[in-house]
């Protein structure tokens, strides 16, 4: 049989994933000669040998390693050369490709088989790596990426390491977070002042002892620390919460694995790859109606009983070995940061911000160099939706369809994340949170430093949100000396953003519902049909905007928006036996009215997310709100409880003005009152809501569709984040003829802002047409 020669080009996410020992493994399995390389941030394959073999090692190819994506394979034929052994060549250059990053990956099966044999030399390794698995963005401070530009280079590898880390047919070859018990971190365990109580193994078994007596310890992972109790006892639960201050949010939970997972919720197949994957996210998990047997209860003020269960499952070798034994079955895992403030990475950081919180510290020595928080997903419609985009994702590019210049984008105010691009590709960096505190804009000044300095990318243009008054759109300000600036309006920016991970450029409607977001004619807006694309969009339709007495004050108490739009919506209610009216005094009711009345200090807004809080405060669900989004969460964990068909008829009306459509809540609002007064269970009035909700939605984009717009329409920005909106507006639309686009790779919320961000401002410069303004 003749030999055969190919080069192979392969495409993607390719390098430190340990791509080149992958293919130096199955090359030699396959008996086949030829050399593998990395260049330019693609890996060059070429093989000589017979057919067979040579088809299998494309068809090996095509998946690639674990933590791999690959996007294309090219294949050329090459005159043979009567090669006869296969090579793993030194770099050409190791940057400047896409993907030349990894993110942060969950401790692989090969490893933690190792770790759990005894005659393994990285038995009980609490640090133990290797090309699939381990930590990457969380230490790298400079490219090309190799050890040396890693927070590892503390570390010497000791002899056996090395020769680990030099032998291509070793799955450490080339690992550059390589480490043994003989040359890696040490981990140990400190007391609430700081002296150390034991180290390594000792420190794990101690730190699980404190755990089950219910102490509260701060334990040092990947991207941070994580405050951490036993998720059983509700005595350390309710003490977490208390001292942290977090009196409401819900918090994550993490168990040994998805058998355990499943003991406590119900788990699709598409929920448990999520959950098992090498990102690792927090999965927002449905909960069992009830518990399965011989399992202990999560305490109550883990999270709202009816709403999902956060879950993660263990992604560093320390949480495994935490985990191991039954006991503790499932620990709370919350962000180890003071209120509102980025989590901290290192010791002296947590000493001090956690110090009245932790009974203890678990930390060790490898140092953190990009904090990343804990991703957060969820299952909605059939698809993965990444709701907070950042550890083991973090800083995989996304793919553009066009080339931008160099390009900043520094997103809006709320669980922001920045963006940076160049050519066809954009990165969008970890979670950085709200940035309205100096500590987390610091954070973001690192962030941006960072991003530009690891993509390569010296920004020509500088993209920000159209809020004159964000701290975000004065850092444009600021750094747009000798650069363009663009603002960008904050909805069409949300469009933009998922229509860029869906890869979707022509003109759509899109169906953009969020919390808060400033308008081009000055007024809030948040419940937007916009048409268009990144070149440009009209505003087709909208909530009817209504006053919010206070603004920020409302914001904080949705009982205060409830009163004024009652106030103008339903001018009975002020004499209607309701219960909201027992839950306010008499004053603050005449100054939210007072306020309403004249105007004074109440801005206007269109914005879904308050019609969601006067909704859900009227229904006596929350009043007043200590995180984002609360109200909105529990009216619809609320929804959730309404049996099938029981949802309550309920209505809002389309008012058909000069060049849009204005939805008016006012026969929703009054159906509301008048089901309280009825007595209508309280739980078929959330559903009915959602319902009338994703039908008037629904009426106005096929009004749009035969006016002559789009049929494909994206739902997007935070709100829907709601599954159960998500669901009746994406069936509606179906059953309209219309194609809906659902939540998907990319946070539909705030963090997904500083994509959309970069394609208009891109379109603005170099497009045909002006962005909206
Ligand atoms: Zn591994
Ligand atoms: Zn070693
Ligand atoms: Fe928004």
């Amino acid at each position: 049989m003749r030999l055969r020669r190919v080069h192979i080009l392969v495409e993607g996410v390719v390098q430190g994933v340990g791509f080149r020992p992958f293919v130096y493994r199955h090359a030699v399995r396959l008996g086949l000669a030829g050399s593998v390389l990395n260049s330019s941030g693609c890996v060059e394959v070429e093989v000589e040998g017979h057919d067979g073999p040579i088809q299998s090692l494309i068809g090996v190819l095509r998946a690639g390693p674990r933590n791999a994506q690959v996007r294309s394979l090219t294949v050329r034929e090459r005159p043979a050369t009567g090669e006869s052994a296969f090579l793993v060549v030194e770099s050409r250059t190791s940057s400047g490709g896409e993907g030349t990053i990894s993110p942060d990956g969950a401790t692989c099966e090969r490893c933690l088989a190792e770790m759990t044999d005894p005659s393994d030399r990285r038995h009980d390794h609490p640090f133990i790596n290797c090309t699939d698995c381990g930590p990457r963005f969380s230490v790298i401070e400079s490219l090309p990426y190799d050890r040396t530009r890693t927070t590892m280079r503390e570390f010497e590898m000791c002899p056996d390491c090395g020769r680990e880390y030099e032998d291509p047919a070793n799955r450490r070859f080339h690992a550059e977070a390589t480490a043994c018990p003989d040359c890696g971190p040490t981990l140990s365990l400190l007391s609430a002042a700081g002296s150390v109580l034991s180290t390594s193994m000792e420190a794990i078994e101690q730190a699980r002892q404190m755990l089950l007596t219910g102490r509260i310890l701060a334990i040092k992972g990947i991207g941070g620390f994580h405050l951490a109790c036993d998720a059983t006892r509700h005595d350390a639960v309710a003490t977490l919460r208390r001292l942290k201050p977090r009196p409401d949010r819900p918090m994550a939970v993490m168990c040994r694995d998805v058998a355990a997972a499943r003991q406590q919720c119900l788990i699709s197949e598409t929920e448990e790859r999520l959950l098992c994957g090498p990102q690792r996210p927090i999965v927002l998990l449905e909960r069992r109606p009830v518990q399965a047997d011989g399992w202990p209860a999560l305490s109550p003020a883990v999270a709202h009983r009816n709403g999902p269960l956060g879950v993660i499952l263990p992604y560093t070798p320390v949480h495994h070995v935490l985990l191991a034994p039954q006991r503790p079955a499932w620990l709370v895992m919350t962000s180890g940061n003071p209120s509102g403030e980025p989590i901290c990475t290192e010791i002296a950081e947590a000493m001090s911000a956690l110090g009245g919180i932790a009974d203890g510290f678990l930390d060790h020595d490898r140092r953190i160099s990009n904090r990343c928080d804990d991703s957060v997903a969820m299952v909605s419609c059939g698809r993965v939706a990444v709701t907070r985009r950042s550890r083991g994702f973090v800083p995989l590019p996304v793919r553009l369809d066009r080339r931008v210049e160099p390009t900043l984008a520094l997103g809006a105010m709320l669980s922001n994340t920045i963006a940076v691009a160049r050519d066809r590709r954009a990165c969008l960096s970890q979670h950085i949170g709200d940035v309205d505190n100096r500590a987390t804009l610091s954070f973001m000044r690192e962030t941006i430093d960072r991003f530009c300095q690891l993509t390569g990318v010296d920004p020509v243009i500088v993209a920000h949100d159209l809020h004159p008054d964000l701290e975000s759109t004065r850092l444009a300000h600021e750094l747009s000396t000798g650069r363009r600036r663009v603002a960008v309006q904050h909805h069409h920016a949300h469009l933009v953003a998922a229509m860029t991970a869906e890869g979707i450029a022509e003109q759509v409607q899109g169906l953009v519902l969020d919390g808060t977001g400033y308008g081009t004619d000055g007024t809030i807006w948040g419940c937007e049909l916009l048409v268009g694309s990144a070149s440009g969009c009209e505003r087709a339709g909208h909530l009817r905007p209504l006053p919010l007495p206070g603004g920020e004050a409302a914001i904080r108490r949705p009982l205060r928006t409830a009163a004024a739009y009652l106030h103008v919506l339903v001018p009975g209610a002020a004499s209607a036996p309701l219960g909201l009216w027992r839950r306010v005094s008499r004053s603050e009711l005449e100054i939210v009215r007072r306020l309403v009345d004249r105007g004074f200090n109440t801005p206007m807004t269109s914005s879904a997310g308050r019609l969601f809080d006067a909704v859900s405060s009227l229904l006596g669900v929350c009043d007043d709100v200590t995180y984002e989004g609360q109200a909105a969460i529990e009216l619809e964990n609320l929804a959730s409880t309404c049996p099938t068909g029981r949802a309550a008829p309920l209505r809002l009306r389309s008012t058909f003005l000069a060049d849009r459509i204005m939805l008016d809540p006012a026969p929703l609002m009054a159906g509301i009152v008048t089901g309280l007064i009825e007595g209508e269970d309280p739980a078929c009035l959330a559903a009915g809501f959602h319902q009338a909700l994703a039908d008037a939605l629904t009426a106005a984009c096929r009004s749009v569709h035969e006016a002559g717009g789009p049929d494909t329409v994206v739902l997007c920005g935070g709100a829907f984040q709601n599954r159960i909106l998500t669901r009746m507006t994406s069936l509606g639309l179906e059953r309209a003829g219309l194609h809906p686009v659902t939540p998907g790779p990319i946070p539909i919320n705030d963090g997904g802002l500083a994509l959309g961000q970069i394609m208009i401002a891109h379109e603005a410069i170099h497009g045909r047409r002006p962005a909206m303004e």
